[in-house]
């Protein structure tokens, strides 16, 4: 269901204040915290309203709806910056690069090779953080915990990946905290500043956690 224009704009709006505020209560700037507006399932009709107030980091999780509704959206909207939150096969590895700004879900050393083939013919220089599977779900993408560091190691020396954070997407139905705490832990070893983590449920205990970066999705453009 989509929500009015005004009602998505307003929803925005409240969930910036919100992380304002949990940025503050962590000692933070609220400009240390990037709001990603997940747009996946909506039309370009109702994420227009909320570019057009200036919002400019959007999320979608996958490649071949992002193909059909972005291009035309940036045209409009070149400033906008787009970052893929979903799982990637190697096949559309150029397309993601060529629109993507950013690529969250970067878990297998064939998907870092084929970026790295893909980012060095396009000359593109896409925002590259490393997915963990923190719950260790057998259906969920991303590395283990304990191959993290090796991971991004090896997307670093050996695939000439410039990795900067880790993302997770915590067991449903879990307490997220633990989850963002381990994230946190992991990147400190690793060596990387970013972290992608936290949605509309649990994007404050997030901040909390160090998050700089939050996917919200339903709490701006309503239900899915
Ligand atoms: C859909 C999605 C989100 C946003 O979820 P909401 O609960 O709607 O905020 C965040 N991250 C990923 C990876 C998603 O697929």
């Amino acid at each position: 269901m989509t929500e009015s224009p005004a009602q998505a704009q307003d929803n925005l709006n409240s969930v910036e204040d919100r992380i304002a505020a949990a940025a503050r209560e962590g000692g933070r700037k609220a400009a240390t915290v990037t709001l990603i507006a997940v747009s996946k399932t909506f039309d370009p009709e109702a994420i227009e309203p909320v570019l057009a107030t200036g919002h400019r980091h959007y999320g979608e999780n996958r490649v071949q709806e992002a193909l059909n509704k972005w291009p035309d959206l940036k045209r409009r909207f070149p400033d906008s910056v787009l970052h893929l939150i979903g799982p990637l096969q190697s096949n559309k590895v150029a397309q993601a690069v060529s629109l993507f700004d950013a690529i969250h879900s970067v878990d297998r050393d064939k998907l870092a090779r084929a970026l790295s083939r893909a980012i060095g013919e396009q000359g593109r220089d896409p925002l590259l953080f490393v997915q963990v599977n923190t719950g260790n779900e057998p259906q969920k993408a991303g590395v283990a915990p304990d191959a993290a560091a090796s991971f991004v190691d090896r997307c670093r020396n050996e695939h000439g990946l410039a990795i900067q954070g880790l993302m997770c997407l915590p067991p449903f139905g879990e307490a997220a905290g633990p989850h963002f705490a381990l994230l946190r832990q992991l990147a400190a070893q690793a060596e990387v500043p970013l972290l992608s983590m936290g949605m509309s449920a649990d994007f404050e205990t997030a901040i909390a956690m160090g998050a700089t970066h939050v996917r919200v999705g339903s709490a701006i453009f309503g239900p899915r």
